[in-house]
């Protein structure tokens, strides 16, 4: 056997940073990295189970990794490695199985070419130094697990319940990666605001506060929970220097039986009040959110509701899935009882309101100067995100030279529905 090994990656941010622990693990035990799946001799997958659509790719996955390479082996981790029925059904397939907790003894679920017994051994797996991906820009994990149980949701079950990191561990993370130049850190956990230093008890407020002193960069934070966005967290965005004005602001439902029914804890009303302070402090904020349709029960006047918080509310971008049981949760006990041809439909109309409202929103900026960061250059164009995290593509002055990673001045020519275009300055 040889020692080469390539992951692939499903779903969210979360899974993209576990994917940098993992990387970083695998390679102080001995392995090598390679693009190039059919040549593993490893093929490890972080998987994601929120819904039966990602689920379902794992399962085509591993036969084409199987018909590409029979010598590859097969690894399976993420929120598919919790569950006994799909080991069930796909164990003779995978070679290894392990949950994301059990990164700190990888060692002895996977054969090293290096003697294990060199790696220092860590409590949490958070504590793994990353193998990051990109130099411009760094997710940095506060925490993992979730209790809120939202019904319809997995991730509880998944990743098991809150567990968050010390705050000095999350600073001297972020300190390291300014002093190599990071440009943009987004704090993520599955509901920052929950978060709680085990020892000090700092709560997210006081960590931001913390964070936003360490130096000149932008910061972000994902996912908030509308029932935990504090008026302190708000009050503290208004005079933060760093932050950049963007917010992920999961609403799933405008309708206040179907939240009800999806255990979230807040009423559309709240909502509409939290992101009418957001704007008091952040007039120009990009709002986006994520909104599922056809949730067990959910009628044409539920969701109405929502169309109707949809054109209200002026998202920038919103995440719209269709719902889709999960065993074990509690909506997966209620009947499904929403045709798959409505949950499309009203995925496509609320697409519809959705596009009309960010193109306006995109409209409004031509002519405005914005910061932004240079992330790619294609021949003489450039590519970046602006100050509120929307994609630009930017045409350079001639005769200036720009560097990417850094951050410029542009002034805004062009809107799309999703993306703008851009003069550097
Ligand atoms: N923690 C975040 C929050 O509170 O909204 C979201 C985490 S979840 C992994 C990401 C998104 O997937 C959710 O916001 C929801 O819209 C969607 N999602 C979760 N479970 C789903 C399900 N059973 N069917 C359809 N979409 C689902
Ligand atoms: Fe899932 Fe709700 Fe937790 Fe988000 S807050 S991860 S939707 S249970």
């Amino acid at each position: 056997m040889g020692w080469l090994y390539h992951i692939t990656t499903i779903g969210c941010a979360m899974n993209i940073s576990d994917s940098q622990r993992l990387a970083s693990r695998l390679n102080e035990l001995g392995w090598s990295a390679t693009n190039q799946r059919s040549q593993a001799d490893l093929a490890i997958l972080v998987t994601c189970g929120v819904r039966q659509s990602a689920e379902d790719r794992i399962y085509g996955l591993i036969k084409r990794i199987k018909q590409d390479n029979p010598q590859t082996a097969v690894a399976l981790t993420g929120c598919l490695s919790y569950r006994p029925d799909i080991q069930a059904k796909i164990g003779q397939q995978v070679d290894y199985w392990f949950t994301i907790n059990q990164l700190t003894e990888l060692e002895q679920i996977i054969p090293s070419p290096q003697p294990a017994s060199s790696l220092t051994h860590l409590h949490d797996y958070l504590q793994i130094k990353p193998l990051y991906t990109s130099k411009i820009s760094a997710l940095v994990p506060i925490g993992n697990g979730c209790d809120n149980f939202c019904s319809y949701c997995v991730v509880p079950y998944a990743r098991g319940r809150e567990k968050y990191r010390p705050a000095d561990e999350i600073i001297a993370e972020v300190q390291n990666l300014l002093a190599a130049d990071s440009q943009e850190i987004t704090i993520i956990a599955q509901n920052v605001n929950s978060y709680r230093d085990p020892v000090s008890g700092l709560n997210f407020t006081g960590l931001l506060e913390q964070l936003d002193s360490l130096g000149n960069y932008w910061l972000r934070f994902a996912t908030s929970h509308p029932k935990d966005m504090s008026d302190e967290l708000i009050a503290f965005m208004g005079r933060s220097r760093n932050l950049i004005h963007h917010l992920h602001l999961p609403v799933q439902s405008g309708s206040d039986r179907i939240l009800q029914l999806m255990n979230r804890r807040y009423t559309s009303d709240h909502y509409r009040q939290l992101i009418a302070a957001v704007r008091q402090v952040w007039p120009d904020v990009s709002l986006t959110t994520d909104i599922i349709v056809g949730f067990p029960g959910e009628t044409d006047t539920d969701f109405q509701a929502t169309a109707k918080l949809v054109t209200a509310s002026g998202f920038d971008q919103v995440y719209i899935a269709q719902f889709s049981p999960r065993p074990g949760t509690a909506a997966a006990k209620l009947p499904d009882d929403v045709p798959t041809a409505t949950k499309k439909q009203r995925a496509i109309d609320l697409d519809q309101l959705v596009k009309a409202g960010t193109l306006s929103n995109r409209q409004a900026q031509i002519g405005q100067t914005v910061e932004v960061l240079l992330e790619e250059q294609r021949g003489h164009k450039y590519f970046g995100r602006t100050n509120r995290n929307q994609q630009i593509l930017l045409i350079p002055q001639t005769g200036n030279n720009y560097v990417l990673g850094q951050r410029y001045l542009a002034q805004v020519t062009a809107a799309r529905n999703f993306s703008l275009a851009g003069q550097l300055l």
